[in-house]
């Protein structure tokens, strides 16, 4: 572990970068793939581990070579079965992300930025303020860390790109990351989450295996947009749907609209059917999230009561959109979505001496 600054990480090549990487090492060239394999497929978390390679060659790569998995520095259980995880990446940033069991199904949460600088005004991470990109190996390795955690292989995953940061703001990352898991997981299984940054979104279009695309909405207005992400003000919504109308689809294949409720915000069947209009002629479903309130947020960021909620997901129906609307997970350990957090940080990512818990 002492010589881990020295040494370069392997977590984030791609077969090619591996190879040329390993070159000067390696005695032979399928030794590459084996090395792959060990590094995704089986999620070793370190080079000793790799016990189908000679000890003398695992040797000789550890003193030039490591595997920089994030290190678990909090893990948090919750009654559903949901766990949260905080953790320290090698320059002691701090990311989360959640484990979400859900009857056969199994989902990782993960982060694409260590913080965010949308500062949308319902979301806990964005109020803790802006931080840096996350590498590809940073995104590969929250999963690789989880499923060594928990002992899972990475068929049978669902990803979804809904903890902290802006994808779309890290995009290159991003797709060195869904290069290396889409060769286990389906991209059909892996949902990229964003406001909708328009050149990201134009990118995206181009690329060839493309993951389920979710648009966080929370407004049919610009004005109401506005108010609660500031984001829509370079990109509103006419531009926006203009290049989801043109975003191409898979057969059977649908967008994902997020629309969080907040109290007396957005929650009127007057919302519910603005919303309608904005989204005829697009195929999309729509979530609907009522809001995970948290203190940092105020006392006007509280959902709905039962009945609106239940309103606004009828009136949608009524009108011929596919409504769904999100159970809670991991309440008890505020993994719900949007209260991603690291502990004991004050605003703006400075760290509090106590706790801020
Ligand atoms: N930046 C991306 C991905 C991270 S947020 C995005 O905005 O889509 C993932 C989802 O959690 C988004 O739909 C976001 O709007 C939602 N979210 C944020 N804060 C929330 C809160 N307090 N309650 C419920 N959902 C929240």
């Amino acid at each position: 572990m002492e010589t881990l600054t020295q040494t370069t990480d392997l977590l984030g090549l791609d077969r090619e970068q591996l190879a040329a990487t390993l070159a000067p090492i390696l005695d032979r060239p399928f030794r590459v793939e084996q090395i792959y394999q060990a590094l995704y497929a089986r999620a070793v978390p370190d080079l000793s581990g790799m016990t189908d390679l000679s000890k003398d060659l695992r040797a000789k790569l550890a003193e030039r070579f490591h595997i920089g998995l994030p290190e678990i520095t909090e893990r948090r259980l919750a009654s559903d079965g949901t766990c949260k995880y905080l953790f320290k990446l090698h320059d002691g940033a701090t990311i989360e992300a959640v484990d979400i069991p859900d009857r056969g199904r199994r989902t990782f949460c993960i982060s694409s930025q260590a913080g965010c600088a949308l500062a949308c005004s319902f979301c806990v991470t964005g109020y803790w303020g802006a931080g840096r990109n996350l590498t590809a190996g940073e995104i590969v390795g929250q999963v690789l860390a989880i499923r060594a955690d928990r002992g899972l292989p990475m068929e049978g995953l669902n990803i979804v790109f809904m903890g902290m940061g802006e994808p779309l703001h890290n995009l290159s990352n991003v797709k060195a990351a869904l290069d290396i898991l889409t060769e286990w997981i389906s991209p059909h299984r892996i949902t990229v989450s964003t406001v909708g940054i328009l050149p990201g979104l134009e990118e995206m279009a181009a690329w060839e295996r493309r993951p389920n695309l979710a648009i966080s909405l929370h407004a049919a207005d610009d004005a109401q947009r506005s108010g609660i992400m500031p984001i829509n003000r370079t990109w509103p919504l006419a531009d926006l749907m203009a290049v989801l109308r043109r975003y191409p689809l898979e057969k059977g294949r649908k967008i994902t609209i997020e629309y969080i409720l907040i109290r007396d915000l957005n929650d009127s069947v007057r919302d519910a059917d603005r919303l309608v209009r904005l989204l005829s002629g697009l195929r999309a479903k729509v979530n609907l999230i009522p809001i995970n309130p948290d203190r940092v947020l105020g006392d006007r960021m509280v959902p709905p009561d039962d009945e609106t909620v239940d309103r606004f997901q009828e009136r949608l129906r009524q009108k011929g959109l596919i409504a769904t609307v999100r159970r809670r997970r991991g309440d008890d350990v505020s993994a719900a979505c949007g209260q991603l957090r690291a502990f004991g940080r004050d605003p703006r990512g400075v760290r509090a001496r106590t706790g801020a818990r």
